[in-house]
């Protein structure tokens, strides 16, 4: 059956999947959400026998329907090959009574790596398949993960140029030198003087300013996005979810049909919700537990409905969660809504304006599927330095949220099932804090003796994507002003400015 999407903030108007794909974000500024959720067509013991790829391409097609076969399972081929430095692709660790799916064997050793790698191929295709000729500009917010692995997934790839927007002081400094080393003759990495919702927020209005459209369409540019608000990220997220439940039912760790539960670290909701389509796909999946940081916003609303992000925005040692506004929510609210364009378009209206937004009684009914917590520093720390001393095993600061949280959630609901914890990123992206974590003692040393510390501590090699930046030379030093980003991107694309620099 081939699947249809439109907008969360109209019904009128459905495209395909590809489309979707191209264009990022709906002119009405609303996401694009499948029409409804596929079940899926193979037996959960079939897919124990399969590999990533092959489950990969299960999922994908469900959704992906104006793609082909063989459009697919190439793209399939190309993403998830010997970039990733685990042939399984995402490896499967028991810590502590729990499983870790480590996402982060990719490029650039984040969870972002699983859908970007496959991204760019999908994006592609969508061009060719929708007669776009236009050069496609990828225009990414980023908190630091998804502004490398999306550079490195679209770094000269024909037809397209990216530009990235972080937040000058609001990532990690191993997470800074991977983007400013980044090569490519179509990439640009842009620190702004603000924090990671100021440059979502500025990418978004970027989006949404028809007049800059029409003025880089005349120049043959068209903007798509790579942020985890595009369709194209999202379904790819949902392959490991059903790939971890076939591996532990295919070693015997899972029986037929058993709940599983997941534990997300959370920022931007992209990650959560594709466990949340998995489990809507008919794998039995128990509870989601989605996991903060002191940016606790999602906790929040989970206790109470109502979604307030009138606070101060903290600094965290996990600056890939440091996000007040979780774009991805508003496809939550919409189905939570039963599809309702008008009711979730007036419920962001009033996210834009006052700042916050309550859901019905009824549509919290519907969060039952959920459980919200988070995770202190002070308590991220601790589990760092706890499972490392237990276990010998040692966690990035956002996987800490998430086994945190996970300890909070078994202690207060007595629910000791299955559970998978997402790991989002390898220790070695956040070395500094990870190390401070275990002992203070390694506070005085320098970045990159931290990384061969850890690489002892941890019995683990350095990975490659760390080993390349150690010596690279820095590309990028351009910054701005949150109101100057559009300046920037018509420089980069030599479009009149109306500022000189
Ligand atoms: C992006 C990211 C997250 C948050 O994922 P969302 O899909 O935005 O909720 C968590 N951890 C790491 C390491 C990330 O890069």
């Amino acid at each position: 059956m081939e699947m249809l999407y439109s907008s969360t903030r109209s019904n009128e108007k459905k495209v395909k999947a590809s489309e979707a794909i191209i264009k990022g974000l709906s002119e009405d500024g609303g996401l694009f959400a499948p029409h409804h959720i596929p079940a899926l067509d193979k037996s959960l013991k079939e897919l124990a026998d399969m590999t990533y790829q092959q489950v990969a391409y299960e999922v994908m097609k469900l959704y992906l329907t104006d793609y082909t076969e063989q459009e697919l399972k190439s793209c399939i081929e190309k993403a998830y090959d010997s970039k990733f430095d685990e042939e399984s692709i995402v490896p499967l660790a028991e810590a502590d009574g729990a499983y870790y799916m480590e996402l982060f064997h990719g490029p650039t050793i984040a969870f972002k790596d699983m859908a970007l790698s496959i991204l760019p191929h999908l994006m592609i295709l969508a061009a060719r398949k929708n007669q776009v000729k236009k050069e496609i500009v990828i225009l990414t917010a980023t908190s630091g993960d998804t502004g490398k692995a999306a550079l490195a997934g679209f770094a000269d790839v024909e037809g397209t140029r990216i530009i990235v927007f972080y937040p000058k002081n609001g990532v990690s400094p191993i997470q800074e030198k991977q983007m400013v080393t980044q090569k490519g003759k179509n990439t640009l990495v842009v620190g702004i003087h603000g924090n990671f919702d100021d440059a979502q927020t500025g990418v978004k209005k970027l989006f949404a300013d028809s007049g800059l459209e029409a003025e880089l369409a005349g120049k043959g540019f068209q903007f798509s996005s790579a942020n985890s608000i595009n369709i194209g990220r999202l379904v790819p997220q949902i392959c490991y979810y059903v790939y971890a439940y076939g591996r532990l039912l295919g070693e015997g760790k899972l029986a037929e049909g058993e709940k599983l539960n997941v534990v997300v670290p959370t920022g931007n909701f992209g990650n959560i919700l594709a466990a949340f389509y998995a489990k809507c796909m008919g794998l039995p999946i128990g509870k989601l537990i989605c996991a903060s940081n002191e940016n606790k916003v999602l906790y929040d609303f989970f206790r109470t409905g109502t979604y307030d992000r009138n606070r101060k925005f903290v600094l965290t040692s996990s600056p890939s969660m440091d996000i007040l506004v979780s774009s991805n929510l508003e496809r939550l609210i919409y189905r939570l809504a039963g599809g309702d364009a008008a009711r979730n378009r007036e419920m962001m209206a009033a996210l834009n304006g006052q700042g916050s937004y309550e859901i019905t009684e009824e549509m919290q009914e519907g969060l039952s599927d959920f459980y919200g917590n988070y995770a202190s520093e002070q308590e991220t720390a601790a589990e760092i330095k706890r499972l490392y001393e237990d276990c010998g095993y040692v966690l990035d600061p956002h996987t800490a949220v998430a086994s945190a949280v996970y300890r909070k959630y078994v202690e207060e609901t007595g629910d000791t099932g299955k559970t998978v914890i997402a790991s989002t990123a390898s220790p070695f992206k956040f070395t500094r804090s990870v190390m401070h974590a275990i002992d203070g003692k390694y506070d005085n040393m320098e970045d990159f003796a931290l990384v061969d510390a850890l690489s002892g501590l941890a019995g683990v090699k350095v990975p490659r994507a760390i080993e390349e930046i150690r010596t690279a030379p820095v590309l990028h030093r351009k910054e701005c002003e949150v109101d100057g980003m559009k300046d920037v991107v018509k420089e980069f694309l030599g479009v009149k400015c109306e500022k000189k620099f």
